[in-house]
């Protein structure tokens, strides 16, 4: 089968010279930032079409593209231009639309064209290749019903238990239906739902023959949806995510192009997969920072979504128990319609009931310090509060199961020599190295960098101490005040890989495990009906970030965190402790007033003039000379200056900075950065075009010598 060639778009051909086709190739290479310019042998030109693979020249060398857009143009203008060798695909690997949005997501996030192109192709593709392999190995056939392993499977577990509604999900499946297609926030407590309200309208979308997404925040968290969705909808699911194997991937891929699958799950990047028919994407916690591409395109998942389901008329769906404050103001501008969940649909059907307690309070019993004392080894005060304590004991004695939550990984965050100060520190990052007990290490978060830990001081010789906190010691703690108790670890030390935390999942759902200690891994989704204990050790952790979201993201961890408990039909109890029990986030969080929150936490951010109120961008430079990173980030913020009072605009927008980055020192990096904000992203846009576009700064990256960093509506500020 061969497509049809589509009418060109563009036909600047003079009617009596003879016409030629050209084609746009985006390369998937980070130095091309647009596309280039190829003519199309005429034994080629029907299957020159958008989205086909093809092999072009670029220079000495030969690389898989992607066609972006085809025209005619007259013959002797096309002799100037080198002609495409080789089209790789019997069938558009890319739709219309995904090259649409491609170019979208290239020209809001400033990224090269061709780098996001590369998010929507099967890996492999975008090195050298060697053109002989190509025919066989990545041929995409026309004719292939490949499915995935997952897909394979699903065919067995096809009839779904009729599931009973609540009143408010039926409505929101009806505002979601009867209208034409949306975009909604389904805002539901934790426990209401929402993921019944995503199946039962990906079914009814089913029906009428179209395609559903779901994005998911975390890898880990797919494994359950999987379960779920199979089971629900009785049609075999395509995974896509970065753990695949390159070979799986691309059978994913291939299977999507080819219309012989119709619901994908997957983690951010499978927002660009060529999902055909496309009907609904959801983005399931779509507050989770995680949702931002750290590296380029920075994009953020939940606004892409957003945008592709408006290029497909599609359903888009962000669901949150906690939603940002960027999806709330989306909903008061009106380009997102609210809909809420506000009741528990299973288990105790109340949310638990939270208790504070106050760290600083612990002072006044100078006597049960001594006694905690003694218990933990070493001289260390135990930080489980005598509360936290009781009622952990409560919970085992009566064969329940606790979580006990610390955003801190390792035993401890610092080792420090108590005579000298000495601090261990990592070489190429300007941050401590967290001490792991377990295994006699040192290990910087950033880099991975790791050292022997050592007792002595390198500088004095004297005894160092572990100071601060981490699962590994809270672990530890447990043991000790509770040897019989089985304790599992879920963070990113414990767990390496899928199967470890399935394996820990699994454990726990079947009652092998008395106390799980985790990190932010544990706030997520999970659903464990029998724990009717959750203690957060130490809520300040995440609000002494240095980011304006600071309070958010803690109110959100510490929401989703209380919402793992009394899933069941036993009450539960949550025990907050922390150092600042006045601070709003944790006041709220207490009473699990989501609307106080956002009110109080959007008066601050439209007072402070910081998004979702302005337009944001952070713009850093980086280099492994320390001071030619800070000249010239000096320099990007005083041309900029200049600008914006020569054209006038300086009402409009705000630049901040430069400042040494929090870490200031990243990989052997040294970090300058500059936040600006606009009132319109045009501005904003026009403000970005400007440093790109200054010959100090053009210069130095052209010789390497310093890495500039964009990142629109900048998420992970550190
Ligand atoms: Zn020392
Ligand atoms: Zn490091």
């Amino acid at each position: 089968m061969t497509a049809p060639l589509p009418i060109p778009t563009n036909d600047t051909a003079r009617a009596e010279e003879p016409v030629q086709m050209q084609v746009q190739v985006a390369v998937p290479l980070f130095a091309i930032s647009g596309e280039l310019s190829y003519s199309v042998p005429t034994e080629l030109a029907t299957q020159a079409i958008p989205g086909m693979r093809v092999i072009i020249p670029v220079g000495k060398r030969k690389f898989v593209g992607v066609i972006t857009a085809n025209n005619h143009i007259s013959s002797v203008d096309g002799t100037r231009l080198r002609p495409i060798e080789q089209i790789l695909d019997e069938l558009p690997l890319l739709s219309p639309e995904q090259i649409e949005l491609c170019r979208f997501v290239a020209s809001y996030y400033v990224a090269p064209f061709g780098e996001v192109i590369k998010l929507c192709l099967p890996p492999g593709t975008q090195a050298l290749l060697k053109t002989a392999k190509i025919g066989k190995k990545a041929k995409l056939k026309a004719a292939s019903h490949s499915h995935s392993q997952h897909a394979a499977q699903s065919g067995l577990v096809a009839e779904a238990s009729p599931a009973t509604l609540s009143p408010h999900q039926n409505t929101a499946i009806s505002t979601i239906l009867t209208n034409p297609p949306g975009a909604y926030l389904l805002e539901g407590v934790t426990g209401s739902g929402k993921t019944q309200v995503y199946l039962e309208v990906a079914r009814a979308l089913l029906a009428k023959g179209l395609s559903s997404l779901f994005i998911v925040p975390e890898i880990a968290l797919t494994e359950q949806l999987l379960a779920r969705l199979q089971a629900f909808l009785g049609e075999p699911v395509v995974l896509l995510h970065s753990n695949l194997t390159p070979a799986a991937r691309r059978e994913a891929l291939f299977t999507l192009a080819t219309g012989n699958a119709r619901i994908v799950l997957g983690a951010r990047s499978a927002l660009f997969a060529p999902v055909k028919n496309l009907g609904l994407i959801v983005v399931d916690e779509e507050h989770e920072p995680s949702f931002k591409q750290e590296e380029s395109p920075r994009y953020h998942a939940r606004d892409v979504a957003i945008y592709r389901a408006k290029l497909e008329s599609a359903i888009a769906i962000l669901g949150s128990a906690t939603p940002s404050l960027e999806s709330l103001y989306n909903v008061d501008c009106g380009k997102l319609t609210h809909l809420m969940l506000p009741e528990r649909v299973s288990g105790a059907r109340t949310l638990p009931k939270i208790e504070v307690v106050d760290l600083r309070a612990r002072k006044a019993h100078r006597q049960s310090q001594r006694e905690d004392r003694a218990k933990s080894e070493g001289s260390r005060i135990s930080i489980l509060s005598r509360p936290l304590k009781e009622a952990l004991a409560a919970c085992l004695a009566a064969k329940q199961q606790a979580l006990l939550f610390l955003n801190k990984r390792g035993y401890a965050g610092i080792v420090v020599c108590d005579t000298c100060g000495h601090m261990g520190m990592c070489k190429e990052c300007s941050v401590s190295l967290t001490y792991y007990k377990s295994k006699n290490a040192m290990l910087c978060h950033q880099c991975g960098h790791t050292e022997r830990a050592t007792e002595k001081c390198p500088e004095c010789s004297n005894d160092t101490v572990a100071l601060g906190l981490g699962t590994e010691r809270i672990e530890d703690e447990v043991r000790a005040l509770f040897p019989d108790a089985r304790t599992g670890r879920l963070d990113r030390d414990a767990v390496r890989d899928q199967s470890e935390l399935q394996e820990l999942l699994t454990q726990t759902q079947a009652g092998l495990i008395d106390v799980l200690i985790g990190t932010q891994m544990l706030a997520k989704g999970h659903h464990f009906p029998n724990v009717t204990l959750v203690g957060v050790v130490l809520a300040d952790t995440a609000l002494s970030m240095p980011d304006f979201r600071a309070a958010e993201r803690a109110f959100h961890t510490l929401v989703q965190v209380a919402g793992r408990a009394g899933r069941g039909d036993e009450p539960a109890r949550v025990i907050f402790q922390t150092f600042n029990p006045e601070h709003p986030a944790i006041g709220f969080a207490r009473t699990h007033d989501t609307e106080g929150f956002v009110a109080y936490e959007k008066a601050i951010r439209a007072a402070l003039k910081k998004p979702p109120f302005v337009r944001s961008a952070l713009v850093r430079v980086e280099s492994t000379d320390p001071r030619l990173a800070k000249q010239l980030a000096g320099l990007v913020a005083d041309d900029l200056r200049v600008h914006i009072a020569h054209t006038n605009v300086g009402a409009q927008c705000q630049v901040l900075g430069p400042a040494p980055a929090p870490y200031e020192k990243l990989r052997g990096f040294t970090r300058y950065h500059l936040f600006i904000s606009t009132l319109g992203s045009k501005l904003r846009s026009q403000l970005i075009a400007h440093i790109q576009n200054m010959d100090e700064l053009k210069k130095s990256v052209r010789q390497k010598r310093c890495r500039l960093i964009v990142d629109v509506d900048p998420v992970h500020m550190l």
